[in-house]
Parts: C-alpha cells; sequence; structure tokens
C-alpha cells in the first residue's frame, strides 16, 4: 500500500485524554480512533493487526475442530430466562435496551445462553458430538473503569468458543487440546514465554478455571508465578487450600501485575440442563450434554502486544501481526523505489511504501512509531550500487541488501502460518 493513499495522519504529541500506553500510542500512530471512553474504532493499519491476530487465533481454533459462526449483537431475552441471568441486577455490566412496543433487548455481553438454545436442534444423539463452535463477535459491556484502552473496552471483540461434549472425561480431553491451542497462539503472538496458564476460580463443574495471564506491568490483575513449574495461581484464588492443591511452595511463589489475555471454563451441564440441551445415548437414556467455554479478546491481546513491546520512538509489532511487514522508504530515489515496491509486490510481500515528499528524518520518525518489523531505505546511494538497507525495528540489525534479492530475503522471513 502506498502511504500517500492511507488517509490516516500519525500526530505529533499523545492524546490528553488517555492514560494507557496502548491508547496514547496506538491513537498517535493512526491504528485507532477513539470514539468515547471505552470505545474504539479501528482504523486500516489497526485493523490489520486485529485481522493478522483473528488469523492466527482461527486457525488455531479450526486445527482443533472449531466451527466458526457468527451469531447476532441483539440477544432475545427469551433464552436467559431460563438461567436466570436476564433478571434485574444479576450481571451488573449489562446493556439492555427496548423495541418501540416495549419487548426488551439485551445487547451481547456473552453468549453461552444463546448458543446453547441454537445448538438444541443440531445434537440430537450421541453421534452428534463432540462439537466445537466459535465465533469473533462484538460484544458491550458496562465496564466501570475503562482507563486501559483496547485492553478494556465497553465494545469489543471477543473470540468465543463453546464445546459440546458426551462426558466429563470427553470435555476433559478437549479441554487440554484447547489449553494447547491456547499455548500456540500467545506463542505465535509473541507473548508465549510472559503468559501463564493460571489457576482462578470460577469453575463451575471443576475446581478451578484456568486464566491465560501475560505479565505487564500495566496489568490490572495481580497473580503468584511459581517459576520452577510454571505455574500461576490468580491473587483472588490465593489460599492456603490452592497452594496445597498444587503442592506449591509459598515462598518461592512471585507476585506480578499481569493481562488476562484468554480464559477457559469447564461449565458441566450449567446450561445444557436449563435450557433442555440433550443428546440420546446408545441406550436411549436422554442426558444433558456437558459444555466448556473458552475466550480470549483479540484487542485485549493487541493492546498487550503494544504495552509490552513499543518503545520511546514507537510501536514495535511481532512479525506475525504487523499490519505490514515492511516499510519501504523512497529518499530521493523514486524510481528504484517505485521499481522495489513492484517486485515486492508482486512477490506477495506485505509493503507499506512512503512514497511521499517529505524530509527524511520526518519518515524517519514515522517509519518507527508506526513499528513495522523491517524498514527498507531506498536512497540516492541505492542508484549506484544497487543495494538498499535493511533495518529491523525490533532490535539493532541492519543489512545491506541488493535490489533485486529483495524478494527473496523478505519471502524467506515470512511469519508462520501465513498463507501467501
Ligand atoms: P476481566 O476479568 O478482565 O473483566 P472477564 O473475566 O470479564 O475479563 P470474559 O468474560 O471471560 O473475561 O471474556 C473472555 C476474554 O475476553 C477475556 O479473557 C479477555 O481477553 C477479553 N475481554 C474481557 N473483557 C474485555 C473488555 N472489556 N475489553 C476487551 N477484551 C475483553
Ligand atoms: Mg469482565
Amino acid at each position: 500500500m502506498r502511504q500517500s493513499h492511507l488517509f490516516t495522519i500519525p500526530r505529533k504529541e499523545s492524546p490528553k485524554d488517555e492514560e494507557s500506553l496502548n491508547a496514547k500510542l496506538l491513537i498517535r500512530a493512526g491504528y485507532i480512533h477513539k470514539e468515547m471512553a471505552g470505545v474504539y474504532s479501528y482504523l486500516p493499519l489497526g485493523r490489520r493487526v486485529l485481522e493478522k491476530v483473528m488469523g492466527i487465533i482461527r486457525e488455531e481454533m479450526n486445527g482443533i475442530g472449531g466451527q466458526e459462526v457468527s451469531m447476532a449483537a441483539l440477544q432475545n431475552p427469551e433464552a436467559w430466562k431460563f438461567t436466570g441471568r436476564f433478571d434485574e441486577g444479576v450481571v451488573d455490566v449489562w446493556f439492555k435496551t427496548r423495541l418501540k412496543n416495549d419487548t426488551e433487548l439485551g445487547l451481547a455481553f456473552t453468549h453461552e445462553e444463546p448458543m446453547t438454545a441454537m445448538m438444541r436442534p443440531f445434537i440430537r444423539s450421541y453421534r452428534d458430538l463432540p462439537r466445537a463452535v466459535y465465533q469473533f463477535q462484538t460484544k458491550f459491556r458496562n465496564e466501570t473503569r475503562a482507563k486501559s484502552g483496547i485492553m478494556r473496552g465497553r465494545e469489543f471483540i471477543m473470540k468465543d468458543l463453546y464445546s459440546f461434549s458426551r462426558s466429563q472425561s470427553d470435555l476433559d480431553m478437549f479441554y487440554d487440546e484447547v489449553a494447547l491451542a491456547y499455548d500456540r497462539i500467545f506463542a505465535r503472538v509473541g507473548i508465549g514465554e510472559r503468559t501463564y496458564k493460571t489457576f482462578a476460580s470460577g469453575g463451575v463443574f471443576s475446581k478451578y478455571s484456568h486464566e491465560y495471564q501475560t505479565v505487564c506491568d500495566a496489568g490490572e490483575d495481580t497473580i503468584y508465578i511459581d517459576e520452577e513449574s510454571r505455574i500461576a495461581i490468580n491473587k483472588e484464588v490465593h489460599t492456603d487450600e490452592v497452594i496445597a492443591d498444587l503442592r506449591l511452595d509459598v515462598s518461592k511463589l512471585v507476585e506480578k501485575k499481569s493481562i488476562e489475555v484468554g480464559n477457559i471454563f469447564k461449565l458441566g451441564t450449567k446450561f445444557s440442563e436449563p435450557l433442555n440441551l440433550t443428546y440420546k445415548d446408545e441406550e436411549g437414556a436422554m442426558l444433558p450434554v456437558v459444555m466448556g467455554s473458552y475466550g480470549i479478546g483479540p484487542g485485549r491481546l493487541m493492546g498487550t502486544v503494544v504495552e509490552l513491546f513499543s518503545d520511546e520512538r514507537g510501536l514495535v509489532w511481532p512479525e506475525s501481526i504487523a499490519p505490514f511487514q515492511v516499510h519501504l522508504l523512497s529518499l530521493g530515489a523514486d524510481e528504484q523505489a517505485e521499481a522495489l515496491y513492484r517486485l515486492l509486490s508482486e512477490a506477495e510481500i506485505e509493503v507499506l511504501y512512503d512514497d511521499r515528499d517529505m524530509r527524511a528524518g520526518e519518515k524517519f520518525a514515522e517509519a518507527d512509531l508506526l513499528g513495522l518489523p523491517y524498514r527498507v531505505v531506498v536512497g540516492k546511494k541505492s542508484i549506484e550500487t544497487g543495494m538498499a538497507e535493511v533495518k529491523a525495528r525490533a532490535n539493532t540489525d541492519i543489512e545491506m541488501v541488493s535490489l533485486e534479492d529483495m524478494a527473496s530475503f523478505f519471502s524467506a522471513r515470512r511469519p508462520r502460518g501465513e498463507k501467501n
């Protein structure tokens, strides 16, 4: 993409009305636009990052047999009456609205009830199980504190997966598969080493649920980590019982601030029983389906990456989720830069091409702010030498690469999992 064509313009200054680093930087660099507190629009660059994050999650969800759907954001209270969750005062973050005829509707804050109801006609016998269904869908939550930028929105996209099994042991097996898929997702996004599968409360049919907590000072959560075993527990469950259950040595636990990037829950029959989602087993008995639910916030994940990797010059994207892999800068060598842009595009390398007429210093500062993994500078010297400087954003690596080898240079570095 040509930068002269991109409608967003980076700002010199950070917005004054943001506290979080992720919102400050993403707004400054033109990745997101603030509508109001806790509500953000994604601009072309930001949307590309979000799509990449969702692409990685999608591959991993499909890899464990997930089938993607897209459920409605306006919710019928009917399904929620079975669990009592629509009742006044039960869910404090719920935005509700009314039709003109006074019928109440809910704005999706989660999907257990509608998902369970939706699956009823499709799960009849044990032959229809197991199933795993997921979506990327907008959730609305009346969060009281919305000071963490895109990490805590009042409107945000959630990846929510729901599993349907015949038995607790089948659920246990699938739960462990999801856990491994989550490990892969967080590793691919570049935060694997800092992300801990953390014991938390809230499992309905199990003693604990698990949260995926990424160690970061900007986090709203507190966890205790045993580095040796890589076991972590949320502060909220830090009791003598948990310590004993997990055979942890209290003196070895280190307290850290962290961000909950995802979680996994065994729901058991909490929803299938009241909503009557049943199946016929081999003997003809009707049994409630055993469920699990598994969330990840792609926007929160993106915000976490910003919090962790950016520096004083701006954003720093891991290659796997960068909006473009290469930032091509022309410094008075437009003809050569144009040719290189064409070459890279033909090789399906994702390039943002700064074809604007601006001072070198300004172009460099903007490139740093935007944070693409590689900056390629085609200058006057390139005309003589046929070479261009390739500089990594995340470290101090600089290489001279010939213009004709550039496409294969970047093809070899293409992030894993990318289709073309
Ligand atoms: P938290 O305790 O941080 O409020 P939660 O327990 O409410 O999170 P879930 O309802 O289980 O989270 O949502 C699943 C995932 O969605 C979370 O792990 C997180 O990654 C993401 N998420 C939750 N709330 C938000 C939000 N307000 N903005 C962005 N992402 C969110
Ligand atoms: Mg919450």
